[in-house]
């Protein structure tokens, strides 16, 4: 069973992670956007850390809800209510409860991509954080590890893809031959559900 302290987990590796990779992530956002992916992330998840730090959340839906909440207030560009309604909407799917089950959080997780499509108007293919982030939900049911590996091959094979939406889509044919900054912390935001669930099983919880 998954309780509040792993979903903070969650947000505090994701949050480490994309620490760690900000310069990667402004990176690929240089050639087919504004270079800002990195700093943009590293500004919300970092409000993230901190609130959460300081006050812990009892339910795993609040956890998701207020890290949604404050990457929709602190994150300026696309990503920020992107991110903000997929937290948010998956916290809203978690409801009220103490402890899910992994099954539960793949559902929850595929309503809250629902929402980002609903948001964004993105379908598979079109080379943005839909393309990491729906392998993963289907993975999911099957484990952790499965998830990570299906959104970390999602990211790569957005490289070949002609980008239909957002910043990069204005650049047309030119936006093949990069991977997507967005389908990239997609993948290191789903990696942190197995450091985050690793340290359950080491603690013995
Ligand atoms: P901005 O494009 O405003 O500078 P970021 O650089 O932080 O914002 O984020 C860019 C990423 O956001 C893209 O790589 C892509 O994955 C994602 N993105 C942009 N527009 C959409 C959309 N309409 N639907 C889904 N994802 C999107
Ligand atoms: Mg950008």
């Amino acid at each position: 069973m998954l309780d509040a302290e792993f979903f903070r987990r969650w947000m505090t590796t994701t949050a480490a992670s994309v620490e760690r990779e900000a310069e990667r992530l402004t990176a690929l956002d240089s050639p087919i956007g504004d270079a800002d992916h990195g700093s943009n992330l590293q500004r919300g998840f970092r409000a993230v850390r901190e609130a959460l730090d300081k006050e812990p959340p009892a339910t795993p839906g609040a956890v998701l809800t207020r890290a949604g909440r404050l990457l929709i207030s602190t994150v300026g560009g696309a990503s920020g209510p992107l991110y903000g309604t997929l937290l948010r909407r998956t916290g809203k799917a978690l409801g009220e409860a103490d402890e899910v089950e992994r099954g539960q959080l793949a559902e929850a997780l595929g309503a809250g991509v629902d929402a980002v499509r609903q948001l964004g108007g993105a379908a598979p293919g079109d080379k943005t954080m839909i393309d990491a982030l729906v392998p993963a939900v289907d993975a999911l049911g099957q484990s952790f590890a499965a998830a990570r590996d299906a959104a970390e091959e999602g990211a790569v094979a957005t490289t070949p893809m002609l980008a239909r939406k957002g910043r990069a889509s204005y650049l047309g044919e030119r936006s093949i031959g990069h991977q997507d900054p967005g389908a990239t912390s997609s993948a290191l935001l789903i990696a942190a559900l197995v450091d985050a669930s690793a340290e359950t099983e080491a603690g013995g919880e």
